[in-house]
């Protein structure tokens, strides 16, 4: 007999949040709400925010999962890092973006990958804000197969040279370093990540405009012509390349995933909230079983996407507490892959509801669900497309043999 009472919980599941996560995601809520007529302004007039990188940096936020000896590194735990990029995700999809791209793409990636020295120079400032980080893996002819880029380097008086394109890279016009992924001149395989200065000479970024989302948000194409990267910049191992951009992208697709939660959590209370304001046919819409319907099913999927969520940040932490479990890493990837695929549709499926129960008034930018359905449906596009989320999740089920490509 273990214990006395009536009942036993022998369950080590909690849905509760503890106090030290409280006060990060206190912390996290406060810098939202202060960032958010700053957002709401830049979206009506579809520029950038530029405001994002100071305010969050003097909340000390740009360094969540990042470990406390470097900078303004917090060390936490994936579960808060997912809560808190949840509540970032409210916001909107541009804005949870640049942490999706500096803290999980970018710092989380040099935090794994980096040497010490390397982690020291350029992970301290970036926890910091001092530096901002952008993810150059993707090409105008190499997305969903990054295998085919053909960005590549040359070695020379002790440098590499980097020549190449990148496109529709987040934050690449606004960025202090980009990882810059490369093959050897001449080589399609032997891949090596870098780690490049955006002050070099001979390297130069673009925005690209007219986007169907995302307008406070800087996606850009970034041109290299032969950049010079020193020999102590290479992240990883030499000729491991994709498996640095691959742990980057699992981190990336959390966080995105997270994000995509937070979508939901704001559609539903938008919806709730005008549901209950909105008088036709003599009552609130609320009281219309057509229109319950839409909050009964943006109500279900959310619980069902952060459920998802949590077990897939559980799951990573375990992988961070085990890093060399090539098991845990093959779990954690499929959970996160899950986690990703059903939040990014259930957040798309979310703003088109709420667009419904808001009728005209959400087929404007001045409503926050006409926002949500243009900027979420990056989501199912970018670090893993629906189609290659579906087939890793169906190889997880499956297995390997029965892989279309390697
Ligand atoms: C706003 C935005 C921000 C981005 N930010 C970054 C960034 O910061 N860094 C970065 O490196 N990249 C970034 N990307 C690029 C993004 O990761 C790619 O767009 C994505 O990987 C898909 O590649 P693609 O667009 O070239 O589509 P493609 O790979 O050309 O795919 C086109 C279609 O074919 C399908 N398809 C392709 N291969 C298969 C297959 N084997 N089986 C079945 N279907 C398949 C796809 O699912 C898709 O439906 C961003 C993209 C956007 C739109």
């Amino acid at each position: 007999m273990l214990q006395q009472d009536e009942f036993m919980n022998l369950s080590k599941m909690s849905f509760d949040v503890s106090e030290e996560q409280s006060l990060i995601l206190d912390q996290v809520d406060r810098v939202c709400k202060e960032i958010r007529p700053i957002e709401d302004e830049c979206y009506l007039q579809r520029r950038i925010n530029d405001r994002v990188r100071p305010v969050f940096s003097k909340a000390h936020l740009l360094g969540l999962p990042v470990s406390r000896k470097y900078g303004d590194g917090q060390g936490a735990d994936m579960v808060t890092y997912a809560l808190a990029i949840e509540r970032v995700g409210r916001e909107g999809t541009g804005l949870r973006t640049f942490f999706s791209v500096h803290m999980a793409l970018c710092e989380m990636t040099v935090q794994h990958w980096g040497s010490e020295e390397q982690k020291d120079r350029y992970l301290t400032p970036a926890t910091r804000g001092d530096s901002i980080f952008a993810f150059g893996l993707t090409e105008p002819n190499a997305g969903s197969d990054p295998a085919s880029l053909t960005t590549y380097f040359e070695e020379s008086g002790g440098k590499f040279l980097l020549t190449g394109q990148k496109m529709w890279i987040s934050l690449g016009s606004t960025a202090d370093r980009v990882l810059v992924f490369a093959y050897p001149k001449g080589k399609k395989e032997g891949m090596c990540g870098f780690i490049v200065d955006t002050k070099s000479p001979g390297f130069r970024a673009e925005l690209i405009r007219h986007k169907l989302g995302l307008p406070t948000a800087d996606t850009s194409t970034l041109y290299l012509d032969r950049v010079e990267v020193p020999k102590e910049d290479m992240l990883g191992p030499r000729g491991k390349g994709m498996s640095v951009a691959l742990s980057g992208l699992m981190n990336g697709r959390l966080s995105v995933a997270a994000g995509c939660v937070g979508v939901m959590q704001d559609c539903l209370d938008e919806a709730v909230r005008y549901a209950g304001v909105r008088v036709q046919h003599g009552k609130p819409i609320g009281r219309h079983q057509l229109v319950q319907r839409h909050i009964g099913l943006m109500s279900t999927n959310l619980e069902a996407a952060r459920l998802l969520l949590l077990e897939a940040a559980f799951t990573k932490q375990k992988y961070e507490e085990s890093p060399r479990s090539a098991e845990l890493r093959d779990a954690t990837d499929i959970a996160i892959s899950k986690a990703k695929y059903f939040a990014a549709n259930a957040s798309f499926d979310a703003a088109n509801r709420a667009v419904q129960v808001f009728g005209a008034n959400g087929y404007t930018f001045e409503s926050r669900p006409a926002r949500h359905l243009a900027d979420t449906r990056v989501t199912m596009i970018y670090e893993g497309t629906n189609e290659i989320m579906e087939q890793k999740i169906a190889l997880g089920a499956l297995g390997k043999d029965f892989a279309a490509y390697s």
